[in-house]
């Protein structure tokens, strides 16, 4: 659905929901406090008591008796898609306020929350709402007197974590098909953007879900992440964010359970354009986007240009002048391209990885510098140049809009230089041929190749995750929801004849 522009917002006027949704109810923690900031004017945007380890155990009880009371796996399917539907439609109905919430505390312009986020999080709900009753088992050849099926059933209680990113559609990717499928879900968005989750968890009560089934904790990974990951009662963990991070919760997986856990994690994303390219403005705009769209800050962030020298010195040029019509500015200004770092321990982080890179040192093209903005923190587009695979700004992820470029002559160099080590998350391949698109397809180990573009369109049903350090478990489409079912085999014993 396309949801129509109001307009600059002012970001005083929006009510923000301050506390955790918890049995349907909104309400504060028995942790610390947390200040929330909003990162384009870094003023406050409301302080919350953190959901500490005693209310994940009211959550997740919480949700225990909601799925028994509610009977929600053993709903008819459809009953279950219908209440994703309404659900849906409120979120529709709901759209500019919600697109103002997420943009209020993240780095999401407001554009990109009402033409992207919000609307393909509504779509993902209503989409997996579909897939409630499309799911089917399997029969197997057997001995004549035996029937053998296979079921497939929810997980019971999913626990969610999300990054701040791109907040709410990266939850709704892990809530939307978990609840679809069945189960209950106890999420724990960043706790720098926690808002736009509770207000959707707020609508799916009013929508007809049955409270309890769906909660969401606010806090950070200490206080709130680690104890919802290690409780017995959750038999899911799907996470996003880190790999460090997510190598930390696959432990705490092992040892808590072990139980199963879906890892969404970095990139270090190629994009590799061979010279016969047909339209060299339409890679420049893809090259550009991939490295300035959230300011960087995107998994799959286009940060490595791999180029064959016919044609690196004329795209350099495009993308430089393209850069210069990019505007910065706060997440609330529809003319906003490039929006604000999350945070002054991002923009840190960035300046601490070019700092540590020789080539960064040597040889920028363009910015390598942050900068302060209405009180947001930004940070310049950035271009490096002949960055060899040693260098720091190869070898680690630097969530910004910093490109790392390399040179080729012919296919197999070019090849050889966009596999990484470490990530294998996305890839885009621009070329007129399709020999050289198919080949390059096949071989580049990474999770999604886009041929001739960069990013995903609004489209859900396409599976998304990393090879590789990237993660595995994939999000969205068919994968994305068969993995929060389990499978169970029955076999029905008759006897050998019947008179
Ligand atoms: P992060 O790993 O710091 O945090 C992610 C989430 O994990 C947050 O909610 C955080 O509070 C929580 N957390 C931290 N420690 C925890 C613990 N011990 N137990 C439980 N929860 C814990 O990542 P981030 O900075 O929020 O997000 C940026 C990262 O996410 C980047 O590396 C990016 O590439 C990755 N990412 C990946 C995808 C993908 O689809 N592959 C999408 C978006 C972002």
């Amino acid at each position: 659905m396309k949801y129509i522009s109001t307009g600059d917002f002012n970001p005083e006027a929006v009510e923000i929901p301050l506390g955790s949704f918890i049995n349907g109810e909104l309400i504060q923690g028995a942790g610390d406090e947390l200040d929330i900031f909003r990162p384009s004017d870094g003023k406050l945007a409301g302080t919350v008591r953190q959901a500490n380890a005693a209310d994940v155990e009211r959550a997740v009880s919480g949700a225990k008796q909601a799925l028994e009371v509610s009977n929600w796996a053993r709903l008819a399917p459809r009953a279950r898609g219908e209440i994703m539907r309404n659900w849906a439609r409120l979120l529709d109905e709901n759209a500019e306020y919600l697109s103002r919430l997420e943009a209020l505390s993240s780095s999401r312009p407001i554009k990109e929350c009402r033409d992207r986020d919000i609307p393909a999080s509504a779509d993902m709900i209503r989409y997996y709402g579909e897939w409630t009753d499309k799911m089917t088992g399997d029969t197997f050849a057997s001995a004549n007197a035996i029937f053998n099926t296979t079921i497939r059933e929810p997980y019971g209680i999913v626990g969610a974590i999300s990054p701040w990113n791109v907040p709410i559609l990266l939850a709704t990717v892990k809530f939307a098909p978990a609840l679809a499928a069945g189960n209950a879900v106890v999420l724990k968005p960043s706790e720098m953007t926690p808002f736009s989750a509770i207000a959707f968890a707020r609508l799916a009560v009013e929508a007809g879900l049955p409270a309890g089934l769906f909660n969401v904790l606010v806090g950070t990974g200490e206080v709130t992440g680690h104890p919802l990951v290690i409780h017995r009662d959750i038999s899911f963990v799907a996470f996003t964010g880190s790999t460090k991070t997510g190598q930390r919760i696959m432990t705490d997986c092992a040892l808590s359970g072990p139980k199963p856990v879906s890892l969404e994690l970095g990139g270090k994303s190629p994009q590799i354009v061979f010279d016969d390219v047909s339209d060299l403005d339409r890679v420049a705009n893809a090259i550009t986007a991939g490295m300035t769209r959230n300011s960087g800050q995107l998994c799959f962030c286009g940060s490595r240009l791999v180029v064959q020298n016919g044609v690196a010195d004329r795209l350099l040029e495009m993308v430089l002048s393209k850069l210069h019509t990019i505007r910065s500015g706060p997440t609330w200004s529809e003319t906003t391209g490039m929006p604000p770092i999350i945070s002054d321990l991002q923009r840190r982080r960035i300046l601490g990885i070019l700092s540590q890179s020789d080539a960064a040192v040597r040889n920028t093209l363009t910015g390598g510098n942050s900068y302060d903005l209405h009180g947001g923190k930004y940070f310049e587009p950035t271009i490096v140049m002949d960055v060899p695979t040693s260098d720091a700004l190869f070898s680690e992820e630097v969530f910004g809009p910093v490109l790392a470029v390399q040179r080729f002559d012919d296919f197999d160099e070019g090849l050889r230089l966009a596999d990484h080590p470490d990530y294998g998350l996305t890839a885009s391949v621009h070329t007129s041929s399709i020999d050289r698109a198919m080949a390059a397809a096949r071989r580049i180990e990474a999770g999604t190749v886009w041929i001739n573009n960069f990013g995903r369109t609004a489209d859900v049903s396409s599976p998304f995750g990393g090879f590789k350090r990237s993660g595995f478990g994939k999000e969205f489409g068919r994968e994305g929801y068969e993995k929060y079912l389990k499978t169970k085999a029955i076999w029905f014993q008759g006897v050998e004849t019947v008179q």
